[in-house]
């Protein structure tokens, strides 16, 4: 019978998540709503020395941020909680002893002092069935000494008791199966008395088989810890019911050579994060794509191609198409480059294709912190950022562009000025005042058809008025169509700053 689809993404606490993360986490969701199944977010905060505050509101706010909808989670509920791991000691404490009791695991008392002088002592020295008799542990003690360290309340790891010498399966829907010899692996710590707490490997599967996990979407990071959390299944007697493992390829760096790190971002200027992050203990505060001006759907777009492709060329596609269209088969097994200079191209992309009125709304709060946005209509800020939008690639570099429209220039650049105004200029430009205080129709077209003719018909140079006029009204020789702008602008407006420039503005000596 076929599984329901049930997929986790699993972070830890630990930080602000990371791109990559993210990317993760949109793999599971388009997954799970191509199935119809459930999305769990589940917080793993089983090591409590890497705990950092604010950090599981930052992964809400993130995949809420980038629509990554959530079905089962802390804040969603769900049958199958606590969906937080430091809720959920009792279950460990009980799977724990199951294994200890069915002989699948050991109690080990080993200092860290102890241990680090064995790795002094032996070289390459893996906790493992050719060295754990050599250790101080459940299996090397007399009985009674265990008893008597253990009533002593003595601080105690429980370790897994791997059987060397076994190869382990892993069924990978992008690699394949993946075979390593169980010889190789150490007897990990699946529990610490010191906190009374699971570690990942031990808290991860229970969960995801108590959780009905169906698939463990997840990094290639991870994919070594997979023989050992099959090795895991077995020893709890579940190995019929094993989600099925897919491990995504890792984000590269942007020339490929290695894995993406922070210090790529810092070094070249953008962001590993969804979200501005404020490091509770440094202060230090780290770029987010969303401060940055990128939309969430050009996030979502671009990182659902680092490691799919939908098998042909399109690019654009949106959440619901993702939906659609996402499949195992069409991940590679490579790493994917993180090319942020395409992640721009999305944003320019998805910005010109976004009505005007929608891009208004996203403009709004970078107007106000310019100017008063109320003294201005909708329909007007909507215009303006549609004369402009071809020219940027974030909403915050609007402002840049579109300034213009919310305040005159009070000053001119003075290259322009040395090119474009003359003696004789402001003369011109009175002219120029008089023909279009003539004008009743301002409408792009009509005055572009009038002026123009007025300059032909009287032999100016076309390019020294045009651009002084447009010194006049933009303060620089750059910006949309002229009469677009004053067409926006309105005949008022567009005669005063006219007016504005012929005081304002003298020649400068060559
Ligand atoms: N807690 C792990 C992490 O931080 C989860 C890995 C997994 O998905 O199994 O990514």
């Amino acid at each position: 019978m076929e599984r329901k689809v049930r997929v986790r993404f699993a972070p830890s606490p630990t930080g602000p998540l990371h791109i990559g993360g993210v990317r993760t986490a949109l793999y599971n969701y388009l997954f799970a709503r191509q199935h119809g199944g459930s999305m769990i977010l589940r917080i793993e905060d089983t090591d409590s020395t890497r705990f950092v505050e604010g950090a599981e509101d930052y992964i809400n706010e993130a995949l809420n941020w980038l629509g990554i909808g959530v079905d089962e989670g802390v804040r969603e509920g769900g049958d199958y909680g606590p969906y937080k791991q430091s809720e959920r000691r009792d279950i460990y404490r009980r799977y724990v002893k199951q294994l200890l009791d069915n002989g699948k695991a050991y109690i080990a008392f080993d200092t860290p002092e102890e241990l680090d002088a064995k790795r002094q002592e032996i070289q390459n020295f893996q906790y493992d069935a050719s060295t754990r008799m050599m250790m101080r542990n459940s299996l090397s003690l007399p009985a009674e000494e265990v008893k008597a360290l253990l009533d002593a309340g003595t601080k105690h790891v429980v370790r897994f008791k791997i059987e060397p010498d076994r190869d382990v399966v892993v069924n990978d829907l992008i690699r394949g199966q993946v075979t390593i010899n169980s010889s190789i692996l150490d007897d990990k710590v699946l529990y610490k008395s010191a906190d009374d707490l699971p570690t990942y490997h031990l808290a991860n599967i229970v969960d995801d088989h108590l959780m009905e996990v169906s698939h463990v979407i997840r990094g290639e990071e991870w994919l070594p810890s997979a023989p050992l959390h099959v090795l895991l299944y077995e020893a709890f007697g579940w190995s019929d019911c094993m989600p099925q493992f897919v491990h995504l390829p890792l984000l590269l760096k942007p020339d490929g050579k290695g894995k993406l790190s922070k210090r790529d971002g810092d070094r070249l200027g953008f962001p590993v994060f969804p979200l501005e992050w404020h490091d509770p203990k440094s202060g230090e505060v780290s770029s987010g794509y969303r401060e940055r001006g990128y939309l969430p759907q050009a996030v979502v777009n671009f990182l659902a191609l680092l490691g799919w492709n939908p098998g042909d060329d399109r690019e654009m596609f949106t959440m619901d198409e993702l939906i659609k269209e996402f499949s195992f088969e069409h991940c590679s097994k490579k790493g994917a480059k993180f090319d942020f200079e395409k992640g721009k191209w999305f944003n320019h992309e998805y910005l010109m294709n976004m009505p005007d009125d929608q891009l208004a709304e996203v403009f709004m709060p970078v107007l106000k912190q310019h100017v008063d946005a109320s003294a201005f209509t909708r329909q007007y800020i909507a215009k303006a950022v549609g004369l402009v939008k071809s020219r940027v690639n974030f909403v915050n570099e609007l402002w840049e562009q579109a300034a213009f429209f919310f305040r005159a220039p009070e000053t001119y650049a003075e290259k322009d000025v040395r090119k474009r105004w003359k003696e004789g200029t402001d003369d011109i430009m009175r002219e120029l005042i008089a023909v279009l205080q003539g004008i009743d129709d301002f409408s792009s077209k009509n005055c572009e058809e009038i002026v123009l003719g007025w300059i032909k018909e009287h032999e100016y140079h076309m390019g020294n008025v045009m651009n002084a006029f447009r010194l006049t009204v933009v303060g620089e020789c750059k910006g949309p169509h002229m009469f677009d702008i004053t067409e926006l602008l309105g005949k008022e407006e567009t005669i005063a700053r006219i007016e504005r420039g012929v005081a304002n503005i003298h020649p400068v000596e060559a």
